[in-house]
């Protein structure tokens, strides 16, 4: 959207109030209307203007850039600013209340503030005050603020979004559901949630979309605006709205939902509550959802590498003359927090030991606390007499489209994603007969850092003679943080290979214009992809 531009789907710019007083006049002025007020760019700043005649001779003008919207009551509202130099009359700091004709028009016009106030810190203009106003909203209210902050530092950072475009199996999913489906956006109101660089607000406007709220509340919502206009047949249709989902408000509901919310194991992240919010503050009864449906696959698994490779981290600690030092003390923490991280990376099929449960999550009716603690019954049968390492998980999500119904997988054997597939590795293994049952349990529980605490049990009963008469169990259980997973991508996999091939094609077939180098004449190296990072989307 460019800046001097009315927002595309605003088509509540024009309001009528009742009437306003002036706050910081003597005497108090009250100016009784019908009065007419609207929202415009005047040279590059956005602002809201009072007429205070009919003839539209006389305007009071606030610019947004400065401007704060309090709600006193149901049809009356305070407006406030600092003054500024659009303003011709007066440069003091000031306020007017106004009385809306009724409770509907008071809240289109509140949308409508809120919308162009977003664009206003989309185009990077800032408060100098700060914001004034700051009623907690839900991400704030659970959600720590230092996590928060680290969370969008990172996605507002243009390699990270790279990071997930270059996810061809990810990317070209969506764009696959959404070209197979244009039926269901062809003419509809689109909200991309959590929108990132854009990438499916774009996908969703080459599909017919009539307009596109691309919601995004880290930095990359100005580059996302940045890529918007540099595809102009497409921006007209697009307005990008810097804020989180639980705060911004928009001046029309959606048809239809796009997102990617989808972290480690489906749920690392805690966004897919973001988009669940999204979609009772912005979707018409009985709208779609892209995607509408995830499941959460554990099976358990047997890999005496990994396993051992976990034990031996600690052994540093076993040491009992470091530098003359006994380390030993400290070798039973550092065996436990070893223990307790998840370990990321893409596994053969073949390491399964049994057929795999599903935990179902239907995004169109889960109730977002239904997300605070999630709590899977696991019971399995062994295909194999062996060592039971731990669980290992992934997930898919669906696309229910009403032309064609598209699966996105991250399970081990398919095409590798940058979510690989996750693992709990239990400290004590399990060994189990052919057709012996496992059950346990795999609980886990979001935290304030926008993450999850993984319990996990897993039982054998016992074999052979005795197992008939007591419930002899092997019982392991672990405690484990999805923050703090193991990133174990060094071992040779299919992912880093085909990343590098896909690279190599690409400087091959491309006139490549490299920035130009410093006159020392630095190297420039083109490194494969691989990424050890914080957040994996
Ligand atoms: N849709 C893009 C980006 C996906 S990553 C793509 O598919 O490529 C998820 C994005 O959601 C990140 O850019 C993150 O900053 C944003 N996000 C996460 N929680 C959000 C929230 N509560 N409100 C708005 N944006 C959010």
């Amino acid at each position: 959207m460019d800046t001097h531009t009315l927002p595309a789907a605003d088509n509540h710019h024009n309001f009528t109030v009742a009437s306003i007083n002036l706050l910081a006049s003597t005497p108090p002025t009250h100016l009784s209307g019908p009065l007419s007020a609207s929202f415009r760019s005047a040279s590059g700043f956005p602002e809201l203007q009072f007429f205070l005649e009919p003839d539209g001779q006389h305007s009071l003008n606030f610019n947004l850039t400065t401007t704060q919207l309090f709600r006193l009551g149901e049809v009356q509202s305070l407006c406030v600013s600092e003054g500024s130099e659009t303003i011709k009359e007066k440069t003091y700091s000031k306020g007017i209340t106004i009385h809306f004709k009724d409770e509907e028009e008071s809240s289109s016009f509140h949308s409508a503030f809120e919308l162009w106030k977003s664009k206003v810190n989309v185009q990077g203009s800032t408060l100098p005050n700060g914001t004034i106003s700051s009623s907690k909203s839900k991400f704030d209210d659970k959600i720590e603020s230092s996590s928060a902050k680290m969370y969008f530092h990172y996605y507002g950072q243009l390699l990270h979004q790279q990071n997930m475009m270059q996810d061809y199996v990810r990317t070209g999913s969506y764009y696959a559901a959404v070209m197979e489906n244009q039926a269901d956006f062809a003419g509809r109101v689109v909200v991309d949630v959590g929108a990132g660089s854009g990438i499916l607000s774009l996908f969703a406007a080459q599909a017919g979309a009539k307009h596109v709220y691309a919601v995004e509340a880290s930095e990359m919502a100005g580059y996302a605006q940045k890529l918007i206009a540099g595809n102009p047949s497409l921006a007209q249709r697009i307005t990008v709205i810097k804020g989180k989902v639980e705060e911004v408000e928009l001046p029309e509901k959606a048809d239809i939902l796009i997102s990617e919310p989808m972290g480690t194991l489906l749920v690392n992240e805690r966004m897919l509550e973001s988009y669940v919010i999204a979609r009772d503050r912005f979707l018409v009864p009985n709208g779609k959802m892209f995607p509408t449906v995830g499941r959460i696959y554990m099976a358990p698994f047997s890999d005496e590498y990994l396993y051992v490779e976990v034990a031996n981290k600690a052994l540093f600690w076993q040491q009992q003359n470091y530098y003359g030092v006994d380390l030993t003390s400290l070798h039973g923490t550092a065996f436990q927090g070893y223990f307790s991280q998840p370990v990321v990376d893409a596994f053969d099929p073949r390491l399964l030991v049994a057929p795999a449960v599903s935990h179902v999550i239907n995004f169109t009716t889960i109730k977002e606390e239904d997300l605070y603690e999630i709590d899977v019954p696991l019971k399995f049968t062994a295909s194999v007499g062996t060592r039971i390492h731990g669980l290992a998980c992934w997930f898919d999500v669906l696309f229910n489209g009403s032309t064609v119904q598209r699966w996105l997988t991250t399970a081990p054997g398919a095409p590798t994603t940058h979510w690989y597939q996750l693992r709990c590795v239990l400290a004590q293994p399990i060994y189990v007969m052919p057709g012996q049952e496992i059950t346990g349990r795999l609980h886990m529980i979001a935290h304030s850092a926008q993450s999850y605490t993984i319990n996990l049990t897993m039982s054998a009963k016992m074999w052979g003679p005795g197992a008939e008469q007591g419930g002899i169990l092997q019982t392991s259980s672990g405690r484990f943080d999805l923050k703090e997973p193991y990133y174990r991508m060094s071992q040779p996999q299919a992912y880093s290979a085909s990343q590098d091939q896909q690279s190599n094609q690409l400087l091959q077939s491309q006139d490549l214009q490299l920035p130009s180098l410093d006159e020392d004449g630095s190297d420039f190296i083109v490194q494969p992809q691989n990424d050890s990072t914080v957040q994996i989307h």
